[in-house]
């Protein structure tokens, strides 16, 4: 026995059929070279607004500094409820439905072991945030890709979803906007969705963490679709919208059995999200909104310039209603999506994320963080430009 297979064995069967994130790798060869202009990652460039920074320093000032209560501040669930109703007409009780997490990461993981039993299949929207199948795996479930379709704006059709239902199927994963294509879907759309998820019985975790970056239509949520409030776990936080990546701080908010199970998971694993932070999402809430509106503005700005450049330069974009990412075609480069990102980043030193990473349909795509100064998106999307002239 070699030592790399006696190492193996002492590792679960389960961590070692995921394997590391595709985003990573992108990172880490970015990371050697000099004067990389990046279009890789998925966070906001704006710093934290100064008055949540400084009710978060004060929290520790004034003593602050134990657990708080498992579900979160009481304070702050309420102001969680009272933003998501007055925001999204999404009603939820502070006291029964709503738990704070360390990050939506955190809220999809405990959501996803609260619900799955072993062999039951969750169906994943691709392309998506890399975590979802992984985090199905890891609790013993099957994630089943539906790759979406750059035709239909990679959006979920009925028919889709109804292709891919079997008696396993247990719930759907669904996040809109989405990362990476920047897809939002409409009450109609969404209502054509719920009647798929009626008919089988099935229940639905809604990541909507991009709900406030949303830039053409008001979000609408997936719970408020009549008859899908009792079968929706609703999956949010601070980091996007509220530029907080780094607090790692999120909710999810699901009817009371769901939540309470939720609870148990959160509470052995966790104990509770970090306090300094909670009260910073505190005064985030009470008093941040204008700055959303404000970085919301900024983005939708950089959003059309970035999809107007790269059609000049011959890079089929759809326009992406929400989040923070732009997802072009580069299939008229005949290069598979990871020879182009890593083309890309070696000869003109740009680093975007290969299409492929994010699952079914994603070939044959880069995803484009446009969360980047624009004096940083116009030279990128310069140098994109040359790349495509002389790889024709
Ligand atoms: N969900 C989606 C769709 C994301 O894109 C991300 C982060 O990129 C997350 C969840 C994780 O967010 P958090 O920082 O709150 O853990």
């Amino acid at each position: 026995m070699t030592i790399s297979s006696i190492k193996q064995q002492r590792l679960s069967h389960a961590v070692q059929s995921i394997k590391p994130s595709g985003i990573r790798r992108f990172f880490d060869m970015a990371s050697t070279m000099e004067n990389v202009i990046s279009l890789g990652v998925g966070e906001p460039d704006f710093v934290t607004p100064w008055n949540v920074r400084e009710a978060s320093i004060s929290s520790m000032e004034r003593g602050f500094t134990a657990y708080t209560a498992n579900a979160g501040l009481p304070e702050l669930r309420y102001e969680i409820s009272t933003y998501l109703y007055e925001q999204f007409s999404t009603p939820y009780d502070p006291e029964a439905e709503i738990i704070v997490t360390a990050g939506a990461s955190e809220a999809i993981d405990i959501a996803i072991r609260s619900l799955v039993n072993p062999g039951e299949e969750v169906i994943v929207i691709e392309p998506s945030f890399v975590s979802y199948a992984p985090v199905i795996s890891l609790a013993g479930g099957v994630p089943v890709p539906i790759g979406t379709k750059k035709k239909n704006g990679f959006k979920l059709t009925k028919e889709e979803l109804e292709q891919a239902v079997t008696p396993k199927t247990k719930a759907v994963m669904l996040c809109f906007p989405n990362n990476p294509t920047g897809t939002v879907m409409n009450r109609e759309e969404l209502a054509a969705v719920a009647e798929v998820v009626e008919e089988q019985d099935l229940l639905v975790l809604s990541d909507e963490i991009y709900a406030e970056l949303s830039y053409d239509e008001k979000h609408y949520s997936f719970s408020r679709l009549q008859g899908m409030r009792d079968r929706t776990v609703l999956i949010s936080g601070f980091s996007k919208a509220f530029a907080m990546t780094g607090w790692r701080l999120g909710y999810v908010c699901a009817p009371p059995d769901i939540t309470a199970a939720m609870l148990k998971i959160h509470q052995y694993t966790m104990m509770c999200a970090s306090t300094p932070a909670q009260f910073g999402a505190l005064e985030a809430l009470q008093h941040g909104r204008e700055d959303v509106d404000r970085m919301v503005t900024s983005y939708r700005q950089r959003r059309n310039f970035i999809v107007k450049a790269f059609s000049e330069i011959g890079l089929s974009c759809h326009l992406p209603g929400g989040a923070f990412y732009a997802f072009p075609s580069i299939e008229q480069t005949g290069m598979s999506s990871e020879a182009y990102a890593e083309n890309l980043l070696k000869e003109e030193r740009v680093a975007v994320v290969p299409g492929n990473v994010f699952g079914a349909g994603g070939e044959g795509h880069v995803r484009c963080s446009y969360a980047t100064s624009m004096d940083s998106l116009q030279l990128a999307v310069e140098k994109m430009g040359a790349f495509i002239e002389r790889n024709k």
